[in-house]
């Protein structure tokens, strides 16, 4: 069964000399029968017990198993040898004290591969005595109980060895014996192979000694076979007594017997020894006889060789995994808790991340818009400048038809106007009802123009309540309830009324027909009054006063706020409406000047050092009539040519790089005079240049440096070019503000109007104006900023906890070390430690998971549903759904095996004998 070959083995501790434990060894063990090792403390029996049960490693030498060389083994081979022919007992029993006995029994007879049956586990216990213990936990027996089930675990693997290493030794003598006895009785049909320092049990059972000392063998008897008497004899002697069967006669060997074994007893005791007649002689040379060598083909275990040799891999059941790796988590619960809570916060902020990243603002703004009801749909024009789209710039005519054009939806244009068209002096502010409306939601100015015809006002829903549509060739405009309403509150005085002012009562929408109205430079005559729906009751918290509200409503209260502010701005509640024409003739009086919205460079450099330049806000055509005041430098003009300008002296301004001496205003003339040339440039961020024109002055207009109005001072910065010229100068030159049509009413029409406005393909765009998509603008922008910001708290988080994990692991298979080196010895391979450290992990990871998930969910749904009800606003900002808790489940569990391979490796690794030792 075993053959040693001149094994030896040498210890090199870390302090001291080495030590040779074995040297040169050579040995060949019988099929069955008891063999003991035998020596004083420090022979080396313990070592060649564990080189022969592959516990450990031989430094030089064979070990034959079945005729095959263990040479070649690696780990796995020795831990599949283990477990497919050796049986081993400790003196410590090394049971394992998580499992009742019937589940230690049954774990090894699961390392083989079987299944465990109840009746062989009964069986089993049956053998070794212990009857009905199968569901006693192992820390509730008596040492020799556990030495009993040690053995019917070692039994039950039907071993072909059993190796023990000073079994009794931690019982009492009376056990130890029964112990023993039982062992002899399995050596009938195996090899039992039993480490002592105990001659006399040696002698007793032993049929075989070996002796050893300083890892040599001293000594090697085989007993002979009983003799005939011996086998014949019906007396029984034993350390208590002689026993004699009742009808039994005794003969002359037996009287001789009974007297040598009298002769023996030695101070009133007994000497056992005597008992048994068995006589020792040398082990036989020819006993030691090497036999043939049968390698496997091309050593591979799992295959038999000539001699029946093969090998069954262990495989611990993934229940006995999970039994051992959650039986550790009670022992160390507080750091557990700290495990799991950091796991937990970094695995939410991951899944909040990903809540925040998925965040869909086409669905949202589609759902906010339906859910909230928004009748109106404005857009206006924003240009991209870098990043981002800002918004400001106008429209022109053919931009306007492009809109309509692409969105399908009958645009009314709303003019942008320079005037302040406000009407706060034809209406009582001092009355107590307007004063009950708040000066927030009453009106008391028109946000601009815009022509109706009786279509348009048809599409918008709106009805004409009182009066006709206004005259476009007349100064007659219309007005919304949303304007009525403030005069129904506040009364109407006519723009020339005498003072003291009465105001008039407004009752009726007819009431406000034929009134007059001042707004800007023009009297306006109201003909008509429509009725737009306008909803005062959707801002009705407007009508308190900020200061007096609850800090809950605060936010509700900017929300409406800003809703309110959109449709005013934005919609058409606060246009005065007029009829078709009248825009021709305002521009008339009105001319538009395009606003300067470029980052242009007004200058030039000059011979003498010094350099001119200026900043303007707007531009005005030529065709715009020339100002009269004009000091021309040159020959009179009545028509500027393009590159021509005229420049309002009092903004230019000169400065002398060499003096540092400078001069502005009127001063700046005489440097005008000498170099006419004038550049104009600004960055194109798109073509990344510079984009320069060149321009003359070709006059200027003088005003008084000191004595300047608020008239005068926008007039400073004024600009005026040819039509030519309009476009280099004014990147926005449209007429515009915006343009508003009724909200579509089916989902599908809104969502692709949404898409409309978020269209990111070109530079220009032409974003729905209102509250809600403002609201989700700037949620959006804080969303990816939170997202981000999660993200990377998350990863800290999630590194710290993998380290913590890491460490739990760590303490998890330090605590384990014993129960691990106990596995080895009874065969189950390095594989099954990761898988017994994995439940452990995937138990955690489960935890983790399950709350973080939950965890996640709550939060998404605590910030969805904090926002609807701080807001009012029907908006579902965060999705949490299949997609995070899949992202958490493959974190959690990732993050759970990453952070315990280390760990676990470094024990995996490790030879079974320190695995056992290293306590
Ligand atoms: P026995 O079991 O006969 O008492 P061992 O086989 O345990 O003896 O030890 C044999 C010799 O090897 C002793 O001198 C012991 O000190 C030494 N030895 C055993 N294990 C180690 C070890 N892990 N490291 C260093 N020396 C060891
Ligand atoms: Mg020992």
């Amino acid at each position: 069964m075993l053959e040693i070959r001149e094994l030896c083995k040498t210890y090199c501790p870390k302090r001291g000399v080495p030590v040779k434990a074995i040297d040169r060894v050579s040995l060949t063990l019988p099929d069955r029968g008891m063999v003991f090792l035998l020596g004083k403390s420090g022979s080396g029996k313990s070592t060649l017990l564990n080189l022969l049960g592959g516990l450990d490693r031989y430094d030089s030498g064979d070990i034959l198993v079945k005729g095959m060389s263990t040479r070649a083994f690696r780990q796995v081979h020795f831990d599949s040898y283990r477990n497919t022919y050796v049986g081993f007992i400790f003196q410590e029993y090394n049971l394992l004290d998580e499992f009742t006995v019937g589940a230690n029994i049954a774990l090894a007879i699961e390392l083989q591969g079987r299944r465990a049956e109840n009746a062989e586990i009964n069986e089993i216990l049956r053998e070794v005595d212990l009857v009905g213990y199968g569901n006693r936990r192992t820390n509730e027996l008596s040492g020799g109980q556990k030495q009993r089930v040690a053995i019917a675990r070692a039994l039950v693997k039907r071993p072909e060895i059993i190796m023990a290493d000073e079994p009794s030794g931690a019982l009492d003598a009376a056990t130890g014996r029964a112990v023993f006895e039982t062992l002899k009785k399995l050596s009938a049909e195996r090899l039992v192979l039993v480490v002592s320092h105990d001659r006399e049990f040696a002698e007793i059972y032993g049929d075989r000694i070996i002796e050893l000392a300083d890892g040599r063998v001293i000594e090697d008897r085989t007993a002979e076979p009983p003799s005939e008497e011996d086998a014949t004899s019906a007396l029984t002697y034993t350390e208590e007594g002689i026993e004699i069967p009742a009808d039994y006669e005794l003969t002359e060997e037996d009287r001789l017997a009974i007297n040598a074994y009298l002769k023996d007893r030695d101070g009133g005791r007994l000497k056992v020894g005597a008992a048994g007649k068995k006589r020792f002689r040398t082990t036989a040379e020819t006993e030691n006889e090497k036999r043939e060598e049968h390698d496997l083909p091309a050593n591979n275990p799992g295959k038999t060789n000539a001699d029946g040799f093969r090998l069954i891999k262990s495989r611990l059941p993934m229940r006995s995994a999970f039994r051992i790796g959650a039986s550790a988590l009670g022992h160390k619960k507080v750091r557990l808790v700290f495990t799991v809570i950091l796991s937990v916060v970094a695995f939410m902020l991951f899944g909040l991340s990903d809540t925040i990243a998925s965040y869909d603002h086409v669905r949202t703004a589609t759902n906010s818009i339906m859910d909230s009801g928004i009748r109106y749909a404005s857009f206006a024009k924003t240009v991209k400048n870098y990043d981002y789209y800002s918004d400001g710039y106008k429209m022109t005519d053919e931009e306007l038809a492009a809109v309509r054009e692409e969105t399908g939806l009958p645009l009314v244009a709303v003019y942008d106007t320079d005037e302040n068209l406000s009407f706060f002096e034809s209406y009582d502010t001092e009355n107590e009802d307007i004063k009950a409306l708040g000066s927030r939601l009453r009106a008391s100015q028109f946000v601009s123009f815009a022509e109706i015809t009786e279509d348009s006002m048809r599409q918008m829903d709106y009805e004409l309540v009182a009066g006709r549509i206004p005259d476009g060739q007349k100064d007659e405009i219309a007005i919304s309830d949303y304007i009525f309403e403030t005069f129904r509150l506040g009364g109407y005085a006519a723009p020339d009324a005498e003072v003291p002012v009465t105001y008039e009562k407004i009752t009726t929408y007819a009431d406000m027909l034929g009134k007059t109205l001042v707004l800007g430079d023009t009297t306006y005559t109201i003909t008509g009054v429509y009725d737009t729906a306008f909803d005062f009751d959707r801002y009705a918290i407007l009508r308190e006063d900020i200061n007096d509200l609850p800090a809950d409503d605060a936010l509700s209260y900017f929300v409406m706020m800003s809703e309110f502010s959109y449709e005013i701005n934005y919609g058409l509640a606060a246009v005065a409406y007029t009829g078709e024409g009248f825009l021709e003739r305002y521009l008339e009086a009105h001319p538009h000047r395009p606003t300067i919205d470029r980052d242009l460079w007004f200058g030039s450099q000059m011979d003498n050092q010094w350099s001119l330049s200026a900043w303007f806000d707007t531009v005005t055509p030529y065709s715009e009539a020339l100002p009269e005041d004009v000091v021309w430098l040159g020959e009179e003009k009545t028509v500027l040519a393009p590159g021509e300008l005229i420049v309002p002296i009092e903004n230019m301004n000169a400065w002398n790089s060499e003096t540092g001496e400078g001069v502005w205003g009127s001063d700046t003339v005489k440097l005008l005079q000498e170099s006419n040339l004038f550049m104009a440039e600004y960055y194109d961020h798109d073509a990344n240049k510079t984009v320069a024109q060149e321009f003359r002055i070709v006059g200027y207009i003088p005003t008084n440096v000191g004595n300047v109005d608020e008239a005068d001072k926008d007039e400073a910065f004024l600009l005026y070019c040819a039509d030519e010229d309009i476009s280099f100068l004014a990147e926005d030159y449209g007429l515009y503000a915006y343009a508003v049509a009724p909200m579509p009413e089916s989902r599908a029409d809104v969502e692709r109007l949404v898409k409309y406005s978020v269209d990111e393909s070109s530079d220009v765009r032409y974003e729905l104006q209102n509250g809600v998509c403002y609201e989700l603008s700037v949620v959006s922008e804080l969303l990816a900023v939170l997202g981000d910001v999660f993200l990377w708290v998350g990863v800290g988080f999630a590194l710290f906890a993998a380290l913590l994990f890491s460490n739990f692991i760590g303490t998890s298979v330090a605590y384990k070390k014993q129960e691990i080196g106990i596995l080895r010895a009874i065969g189950s391979r390095s594989n099954d430690v990761f898988r017994i450290f994995f439940s452990e992990s995937f138990i955690i990871a489960m935890i983790n998971f399950v709350i973080s998930a939950l965890g996640t969910a709550l939060l998404a749904a605590l910030i969805n549903s904090g926002l609807r009800e701080e807001t009012g606003l029907l908006i579902t900002i965060l999705g949490f759904g299949a997609r995070q808790i899949a992202l958490l489940f493959l974190i959690s569990v990732g993050v759970a095996f990453i952070a315990s391979f280390l760990p676990v490796r470094r024990i995996a690794a490790k030879r079974p004998i320190d695995a056992i030792r290293d306590r």
